[in-house]
């Protein structure tokens, strides 16, 4: 009997309607024979909510606690969910990730899975059940709950999917498959049947929310076939496949952008050894993840240096680079949390030279400035200001004719 592991995000169990009509679509699975054990989101918004309530009495809020407060989401969902299969007829049980257990190291927020125990689970799918877990959440060792990141639910389905060696993972969003960019940005995007892993891993890490990064990480680590689909219409998705002979070759498979960053800058510093390790160490230090990284040419015996982070990390970051700009003698610490992100993936970027070019070509004759470059085999990504997001991603997809399927 097959084994599928389905997972539906928060709009698809946005309310009791939906919730609902995931029971119906769950109870033609098992009908079908499948084995399936179902991963499901908070309601759409609900985290967000939790977030903002924490907030409301301490800011930032305490981690641990915060985890508490936001592993309750996901628990309201698989209750409901378990209640409408069982109202069909449908024997099913639901878990906390802490039920499970889900086993994760003590980083509160932003926690990484290392164990599964799917004893559990495997004792009900034996007596026909379907299992319904709690994503994005888990416990540590000694008992506390912790929570996997934003977009995590999807990293439990992957984890779950490996652990059981599911047939496959079935990712249901509000899309009906991964596209050429985001389709809320460009509604000429086009839908990908296949997507290489290694472009996935990209896409992701480079701002598409359509997985989280380490779903991929876990999905390539694992070799767990995954797919993405819709919740709400039937069609085949998008298979993310480790076989790149099987995938369209289009020179560039899609556009990401990320709207989280911040950029900093330094100007003036003195250019000498040890510069870039003084200005990144405290903010390192400080448990700040920078991004890029840019030092221009020196001269004059001095040189700028730039780096983003996380928009979160702004002001922090700031009133870092503040203090090391008085003890390192530089002109000016300045910032802009105004910023986005573009980049262009593609593995065949490999093999073709000009892309770059290209690329920066469709950007300048939409008079939009690049205010830093970083790439790497498969990508190029762009610094621009945020304001021209939606006309830099429009521009870049018909510039790479984006919207036809490759011959
Ligand atoms: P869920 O709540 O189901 O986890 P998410 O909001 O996390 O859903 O992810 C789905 C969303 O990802 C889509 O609604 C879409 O706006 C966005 N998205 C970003 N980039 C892409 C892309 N390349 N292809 C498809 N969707 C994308
Ligand atoms: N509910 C969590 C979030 O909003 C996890 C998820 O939806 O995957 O980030
Ligand atoms: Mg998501």
């Amino acid at each position: 009997m097959t084994l599928y592991v389905h997972k539906y995000g928060g709009t698809s169990v946005g309310n009791l309607e939906r919730i609902k009509q995931v029971a119906d679509r769950i109870v033609q699975a098992r009908q079908r024979g499948d084995r399936l054990v179902v991963v499901v989101s908070a309601m759409s918004g609900e985290t967000n909510r939790l977030l903002a309530l924490a907030r409301g009495v301490q800011d930032p809020p305490d981690s641990r606690e915060l985890d508490v407060l936001l592993a309750t989401g996901e628990q309201v969902t698989i209750a409901l969910l378990s209640m409408a299969l069982q109202q069909r007829g449908c024997p099913a049980c639901s878990y906390t990730g802490g039920q499970v257990p889900i086993v994760t190291d003590r980083a509160h927020t932003k926690a990484r899975i290392l164990d599964i125990d799917t004893g559990r689970i495997e004792a009900d799918l034996a007596q026909g059940k379907v299992v319904v877990v709690a994503g994005f959440q888990g416990v540590t060792g000694d008992g506390d709950i912790t929570t996997l990141g934003r977009g995590g639910s999807d990293t439990t389905a992957v984890a779950l999917a490996a652990a059981l060696k599911a047939d496959e993972c079935l990712i249901y969003t509000d899309v009906d498959g991964v596209y050429t960019t985001d389709p809320r940005v460009e509604p000429r995007a086009r839908r990908l049947d296949r997507i290489t892993f290694e472009e996935m891993l990209e896409m992701a890490s480079l701002g598409s929310k359509v997985l989280q990064i380490r779903s991929v990480e876990f999905a390539g680590k694992y070799n767990v076939p995954l797919r993405v689909l819709s919740s709400f219409v039937e069609g085949p998705g998008t298979l993310i496949t480790y076989e790149e002979e099987s995938v369209e070759k289009p020179l560039i498979s899609g556009i990401a952008f990320n709207r989280d960053e911040a950029k900093l800058t330094i100007l003036g510093v003195p250019d000498r050894p040890g510069i870039a390790s003084k200005i990144l160490g405290p903010i390192a230090e400080a448990n700040i993840e920078v991004d890029m990284i840019v030092q221009n040419v020196g001269e004059d015996g001095s040189t700028d240096f730039t780096f983003t982070v996380h928009r979160n990390e702004y002001r922090r970051a700031l009133d870092i680079l503040r203090r090391v700009c008085d003890q390192l003698g530089a002109r000016e610490a300045a910032g802009d949390d105004t910023i986005v992100k573009v980049s262009l993936v593609g593995v065949g970027m490999r093999s073709h030279a000009g892309i770059a070019a290209k690329m920066f070509d469709a950007l300048a004759r939409e008079g939009i400035n690049i205010q830093m470059i970083s790439t790497s085999e498969i990508k190029i990504s762009v610094v621009i200001n945020e304001k021209y997001l939606e006309l830099a991603v429009r521009s870049l997809h018909e510039a790479f004719h984006l919207d036809q399927s490759p011959a």
